[in-house]
């Protein structure tokens, strides 16, 4: 019998935005996440601050947390993992294990939104030595830093007095196979770095870049404050190798504008990570016989004119499953597969 419930997968932003906006038009929706809790990856890995607005990003995912918690519609999985499907559209048995037992979900369509993970620095790009030096670290834990308002030497516990980013680390790399853009990495680094120099005034901040790229509207809301108001210092260059000198990181590479080799101590270096398809997006996309692009996140069918039809009909994709995405991204596309899925229930299931 057809099923009037719509399946979303992960409880990242973009699945708690397309659970909200299923609930909120009057239909089903079972939310699962593997882990005991929501939020995804902004949650697990413990953001401080979002761009643009600099807001608390607890507050925000709380807001999105709270939206899809005990509320009519909305049947809730945590530490729930999808683990196989069958049946088609109006009718998928999806399979999951639920806190160790396996239960089975029935549903008329699905969204997968099992979102990213960061590049692991350590992997290709041994030359920055993230594994070796203490004072080698990513967005990620840069991230964790700020969030506990304590950003030091994780070496010696003392405050910084010279911090760089290096931008595009595993994204625009041919040699490692991610040619593409990472999109979000420019705008955070430089948030980051408007975020260290107000809670460490008397330190230099450096950011070290292929291209900026600034999408919209941040260009002005953190590019232009970043250099005028916080004094970051913006060069184009790029770093071969980090090594160290004493207690110290010396950043080698070469300055593309002033076309000379360059050597600069640094206390901290900032590796400006990107994002590939999480295991759990590979996992789903096999599940369902997703077409994958080469780098692994789904891909969707219909260009820029539907981004979340994928060629499984019933089977919609969204936010970071399908790409490098930002939040607005993830809840456009989170709002667009959530009327996609309604109108192939509605089509599968006449009212
Ligand atoms: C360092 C860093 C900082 C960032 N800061 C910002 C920022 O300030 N502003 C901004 O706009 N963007 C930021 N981003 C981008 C932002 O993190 C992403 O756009 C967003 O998290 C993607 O949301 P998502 O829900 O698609 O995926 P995710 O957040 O990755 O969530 C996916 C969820 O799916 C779950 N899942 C996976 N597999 C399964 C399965 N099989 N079954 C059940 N559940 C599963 C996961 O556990 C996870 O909870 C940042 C990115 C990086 C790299
Ligand atoms: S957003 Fe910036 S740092 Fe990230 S991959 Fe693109 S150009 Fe490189």
């Amino acid at each position: 019998m057809a099923s009037d419930n719509i399946l979303v997968i992960g409880g990242g932003p973009t699945g708690m935005e397309a659970a909200r906006g299923i609930a909120s038009l009057g239909y089903k929706v079972t939310l699962v996440e593997k882990r005991p809790r929501l939020g995804g990856t902004p949650d697990a890995s413990q953001y401080a601050a979002l761009t643009p607005d600099l807001r608390s990003a607890e507050e925000a995912i709380g807001e999105m947390v709270d939206a899809v918690t005990n509320k009519p519609n909305v049947n809730l999985m945590l530490d729930t993992t999808v683990v196989g499907s069958s049946g088609s559209v109006g009718n998928f048995k999806v399979k999951a294990i639920q806190s160790g037992k396996e239960i089975t979900i029935d549903a008329g369509a699905v969204i997968v939104c099992t979102g990213f993970t960061h590049f692991d620095p350590g992997r290709e790009t041994q030359k920055y030595g993230y594994y070796e030096h203490d004072d080698v670290i990513t967005l990620v834990d840069a991230e964790k830093m700020l969030k506990a308002g304590n950003f030091v030497r994780p070496s010696n516990g003392e405050k910084p007095k010279r911090v760089c980013f290096i931008q595009c680390v595993g994204s625009r790399d041919r040699q490692i196979g991610n040619e593409y853009c990472s999109k979000v990495c420019c705008g955070i680094s430089s948030k980051q770095a408007i975020e260290i120099r107000q809670v460490v005034p008397d330190c230099k901040v450096f950011i070290f870049y292929i291209d900026m790229r600034m999408y919209g509207y941040w260009e002005n809301e953190i590019y232009w404050p970043a250099q005028e108001k916080y004094k970051v210092n913006y060069v184009k260059g790029i770093a071969t190798e980090i090594v160290k000198k004493g207690d110290q990181l010396i950043v080698k590479g070469e300055d593309t504008t002033l076309r000379r080799p360059m050597e600069v101590p640094m206390d901290i270096v900032i590796l400006a990570v990107g994002m590939e398809p999480s295991e759990g997006t590979k996992k789903v996309a096999d599940i369902f016989g997703l077409k994958k692009n080469k780098y692994g996140f789904i891909e969707t069918t219909g260009g820029p004119l539907n981004t979340v039809s994928t060629e499984v009909p019933g089977v919609f994709a969204a936010g970071a499953s399908t790409g490098p995405s930002d939040l607005e991204d993830c809840v456009s596309s989170a709002g667009a597969a959530a009327m996609k899925a309604i109108a192939s229930l509605r089509a599968a299931v006449p009212a």
